[in-house]
């Protein structure tokens, strides 16, 4: 498979060939009408499957609203037409008042108005409740779907741009679309019945045609602008996740002291603003073109109106038409185009709508690489020691042209303690995540146990590790739960839990919060929340990794953020527990490599020496070089620091 990701894709209907001619039209709007259809028919599936009662009730509620309009109409004409009848008959008694048709129609016509707003409210109810659910459908969905992205895709702008679009249409966008597609069916109800009334007067039936007529423009204006509006939206994606990240910056719990401490809130805000007004300057002008069209539009329909009540009102004054009549047409003539402006714009916006869901089908769409080459899968054979071996691999970063690793070749056997070391950016991290198979190599491949790695089944793969990164994860949840992740597809033990924390050294500061294993962590969402110090973090990260109970240990500069002391005692835990297991730490404290079984040095993403500690001294080369170095410098810290100080380095 190529690469998925390229520059930001162009949109989706562009695909769609413009027509080269007169000929090529029909196949131009059959691909246009077939995106939509198949986008349209996407969000149906959607809300069906979050409540087919959805659909149901929206439908009959769609009817209703189509259909009462009418009605009312109809019983408010005959009302003002008995009540013409009753007054130029002149004599009125009262004791027919209560029996007459007219109270009986004003009854008629206040039960209807009762029917009416009670459906307003209920419909009003459901359409919230199938708001709220339909949203959960979604995100669940676009959380579901991260699970099978690569890790590869949080490299590359192009999929927080896809990730931004799809999560931003998530909530709202298919329901609008579903409601509007019953809007416009209410619509078009109401809209035959008023039709059918006009129709049915033999001096007034071309008027429908008229009002039709007049429509057409704002119609082709409406599709224009929408499909403006989305490809505006849909390229300045990047500006709107900028303003989210600069307004995210002034909120971050992580930065909060840095931003204080340099003063930064302002010129967040002041980069906010700029990409605003860029972001702004664009939309403004679509909105005002698209008003002026429409003022136009609207002077032009109103005068034509003035026209036709004005030739109804000569009707009635010349006797035609009685006064319940002129309610009823012009009624109707306000109905009619209201209703046609209606099914024009809540087109317009569905065809908007369903071109901004293509964003989520888009992202739903995405297909991962990290998967499983072979027909017959591998399955990881687990509890048991495994021998690992680079062979020739070199690997960029997607989108980077250069290598981060280059021509490497290293075997680990069963076993074995294994310990990368090298400066900074040399490429220790990013060997790690090729063998842990988040990333594939760019050349050359990884054996475990004489099978590519991209033989075996990638779950069962990645059950073999149990990992710290250098950037572990912080989890809002309690001590207990932060540890079980490490084998989160397990039942829960507490006595593994606590051993846990007793081998990475936690259970001390853990027995002296509140709630012990209990007790939440970090105070976003709990009041009673413990905030960790950095060094205790890692013990979490480091008790959920022996958590794991994995074949492969990897910690990736775990003591990064430990003292000395504590340092050495987590060395010693994995010394004693090791036994038969591979571990391989990533260390830039080059003490800590005496243990090792086997040293790498890596520089400039290659492999510049192997061999243990002391083959290595021997040899006089790069090792020995860091290494002295930094023993030179610890000897010297520690004659330069005053005892009191010394003490407090401890
Ligand atoms: P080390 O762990 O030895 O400090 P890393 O493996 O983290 O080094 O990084 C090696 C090189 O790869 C660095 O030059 C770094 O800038 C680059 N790099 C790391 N992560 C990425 C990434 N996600 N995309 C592009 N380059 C990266």
């Amino acid at each position: 498979m190529g690469p998925r990701f390229g520059p930001p894709r162009d949109f989706e209907y562009e695909k769609v060939k413009k027509p080269e001619g007169i000929k090529d039209v029909p196949r131009y709007l059959k691909e246009l009408l077939g995106g939509f259809f198949y986008r349209y028919g996407y969000i149906f599936m959607l809300v069906w499957k979050s409540g087919p009662w959805i659909l149901i009730l929206l439908f009959l509620f769609a009817l209703l609203k189509g259909v009462l309009p009418v009605l009312g109409a109809l019983i408010s004409k005959h009302i003002l037409n008995e009540l013409q009848g009753e007054v130029a008959g002149g004599s009125f008694a009262m004791s027919a008042f209560w029996s007459s048709g007219v109270v009986f129609l004003l009854g008629l016509f206040f039960l209807y108005q009762i029917f009416s707003s009670l459906m307003v409210s209920v419909r009003d109810g459901v359409t919230r409740v199938a708001g709220e659910k339909v949203a959960r459908q979604v995100k669940v969905q676009i959380m579901e779907k991260t699970k099978e992205i690569d890790l590869a895709s949080f490299d590359l702008p192009a999929f927080y741009e896809k990730l931004e679009n799809a999560n931003r249409e998530a909530s709202m966008r298919p329901l609008n679309i579903l409601t509007a597609t019953f809007n416009v069916i209410s619509a078009m109800i109401e809209f035959v019945g008023f039709v059918v009334v006009l129709l049915t007067v033999p001096e007034l039936w071309w008027m429908v045609f008229v009002i039709i007529v007049i429509s057409v423009p704002s119609a082709v204006i409406n599709f224009i602008y929408r499909r403006k509006n989305f490809r505006y939206v849909r390229h300045r994606s990047k500006d709107r996740r900028q303003m989210n990240y600069y307004a995210n910056l002034t909120v971050d719990k992580d930065l909060a002291k840095e931003v204080r401490i340099f003063d930064l809130t302002d010129t967040f805000i002041d980069k906010y603003q700029n990409v605003f007004e860029k972001y702004f300057s664009g939309i403004k002008k679509l909105i005002v073109e698209e008003s002026l069209w429409f003022s136009g539009i609207a002077v032009v329909s109103n005068i034509t109106n003035f026209f036709l009540y004005a030739l109804i009102v000569y009707y009635v004054m010349s006797g035609k038409f009685l006064i319940g009549d002129y309610a009823l047409y012009t009624g109707a003539i306000v109905s009619i185009s209201a209703c046609v402006s209606q099914i024009i714009s809540i087109s317009a916006n569905i065809y908007e709508g369903t071109l901004f869901v293509d964003n989520l089908i888009e992202f739903m769409k995405t297909e991962p690489t990290v998967v499983c080459r072979a027909q017959m899968p591998e399955k990881a054979k687990t509890n048991c020691s495994h021998t690992i071996e680079f062979q020739n691999v070199s690997f960029k970063y997607p989108g980077a042209d250069k290598y981060v690793l280059k021509n490497i070749h290293l075997k680990f056997a069963p076993g074995e303690t294994v310990v990368l070391v090298g400066l900074n950016g040399a490429g220790k991290t990013t060997l790690i995540k090729l063998l842990t198979r988040l990333y594939d190599p760019t050349e050359g491949k990884i054996l475990l146990d004489g099978v590519d790695l991209k033989d075996y089944d990638v779950s069962s793969l990645y059950a073999l590790f149990g990992i710290v990164f250098q950037d572990f994860g912080k989890y809002a949840f309690t001590v207990r739960e932060n540890v079980s992740f490490g084998a989160i597809h397990k039942k829960v033990v507490d006595e593994r839990i606590r051993e846990s924390l007793v081998r990475s050294n936690a259970e001390d500061f853990v027995g002296r919060l509140s709630e012990k294993e209990h007790t939440p962590l970090m105070r976003i969402f709990e009041q009673n929340g413990k905030e960790l110090s950095i060094g205790q973090w890692q013990k979490i990260a480091i008790a959920r990794a022996f958590y794991a109970d994995a074949d492969i240990l990897i910690l990736d500069e775990p003591t990064a953020s430990l003292d000395p002391l504590a340092e050495q005692e987590i060395f010693n835990q994995f010394d004693s527990l090791r036994a038969d297991k591979t571990s391989i730490f990533v260390s830039h404290r080059l003490s800590s490599a005496t243990i090792a079984s086997q040293i790498v040095v890596l520089e400039n993403g290659r492999v510049v020496e192997t061999g243990t500690h002391r083959e290595l001294m021997e040899k006089k080369g790069k090792y020995h070089l860091l290494f002295s170095t930094q023993a030179q410098r610890y000897i010297e810290e520690k004659k330069d620091v005053p005892p009191i100080h010394g003490k407090k380095e401890e």
